[in-house]
C-alpha cells in the first residue's frame, strides 16, 4: 500500500508574524518558513506504518510557489520515498488544495491518505474533509492514534473530540488528518538529507491535473490583533474581588 502525505510550506511556529503595511496579509519576505507542525506529524505517522511493514511506500506532496521544493526535501530527508510539487503562484485555498489532492490520488492510487489537521498559517482546518469528500472515501479527523488492519483493509482511529476520545474504524482508502498528540516527528539526520537530494520530486501544474484554481473567497483586510492593555498589581485579595466585581464585572 502506498501512502500519500500533504505537506504545507508556512511561516515557521516560533517566527513572530508581522502584517503587510497594506494590510493585504502577513510577511512572507525574508521570515523563516518551515513545515506545518501537524504536517511534519502526518509524515512521521505514515513513515512508522512504513517501517512496521504495513505501507511500501510514502509519497509527499506540497502545492505553492517554487520554494515548496525546499519543504519536499525536507520530507524526503525525514524519509518519505519521494516528492510531488503542484506549482502555483496565487492563493491557494482548501478546495483549491483539495482538488489538486483528489487529481493526485486519481494518478498515484494511494491507500491513505494523511493530512495535517490544520495549516498554522490560514488556520482553516478543511482541506482533509474537503477531499474525502470529493473522493467519496471515509474521513478519521484529529486523530491521535491510528492502527492499520491491512488484512482487512481497515484504519482505526482515535480521535479527539471535545468529550474525551472517540474511536472510528474507517474502510481503506481512507483520509487522516493528525492531531497534535499522535506522535513526535523525527529530525532528519544529516546522512539522510544528503540522501534527500537525490530522491524524484515529480512536477506538475495545475492545468496538468485539470484543475481550475479559482475561489469564491476574498481576504479584505488583515489587521493585528488590538494591543493587551498593561496589567495592575492588586495589594490584597479583596481589592482583586472588588475589581473583578465592580470593574471586570466578570464575579
Ligand atoms: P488547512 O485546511 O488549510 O488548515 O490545511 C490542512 C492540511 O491540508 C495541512 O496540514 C496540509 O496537510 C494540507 N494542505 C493545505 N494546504 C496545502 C498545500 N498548499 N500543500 C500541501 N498540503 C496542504
Amino acid at each position: 500500500m502506498k501512502i500519500m502525505v500533504a505537506i504545507k510550506r508556512v511561516v515557521d511556529y516560533a517566527v513572530k508574524i508581522r502584517v503587510k503595511p497594506d494590510k493585504t496579509g502577513v510577511e512572507t519576505q525574508n521570515v523563516k518558513m518551515s513545515m506545518n507542525p501537524f504536517c511534519e506529524i502526518a509524515l512521521e505517522e505514515a513513515l512508522r506504518i512504513k517501517e512496521s511493514g504495513l505501507a511500501s511506500e510514502v509519497v509527499a506532496v506540497s502545492m505553492g510557489t517554487a520554494q515548496c521544493v525546499d519543504t519536499l526535501r525536507t520530507g524526503l530527508a525525514m524519509g518519505a520515498d519521494r516528492g510531488i510539487h503542484v506549482e502555483a503562484t496565487g492563493a491557494l485555498y482548501p478546495l483549491s488544495v483539495a482538488k489538486l489532492l483528489k487529481a493526485l490520488v486519481e494518478v498515484e492510487k494511494p491507500g491513505l491518505l494523511i493530512l495535517g489537521k490544520q495549516a498554522i498559517d490560514d488556520d482553516c482546518n478543511q482541506t482533509g474533509q474537503m477531499v474525502a469528500g470529493l473522493l467519496g472515501w471515509p474521513q478519521g479527523t484529529f486523530a491521535s492514534k491510528v492502527v492499520l488492519d491491512k488484512e482487512n483493509q481497515v484504519a482505526t482511529v482515535d480521535r479527539e473530540v471535545d468529550g474525551g476520545l472517540e474511536t472510528l474504524s474507517l474502510d481503506l482508502p481512507a483520509v487522516i488528518t493528525t492531531d497534535l498528540r499522535l506522535n513526535q516527528p523525527r529530525y532528519a539526520t544529516l546522512p539522510n538529507i544528503m540522501k534527500a537530494k537525490s530522491k524524484a520530486i515529480k512536477k506538475f501544474t495545475p492545468q496538468e491535473l485539470n484543475v481550475e484554481i479559482k475561489s469564491d473567497l476574498e481576504v479584505v483586510q488583515v489587521t493585528e490583533p488590538p494591543k493587551r492593555k498593561a496589567g495592575v498589581v492588586v495589594s490584597s485579595v479583596d481589592e482583586l474581588l472588588d475589581k473583578l466585581k465592580n470593574e471586570a464585572h466578570v464575579i
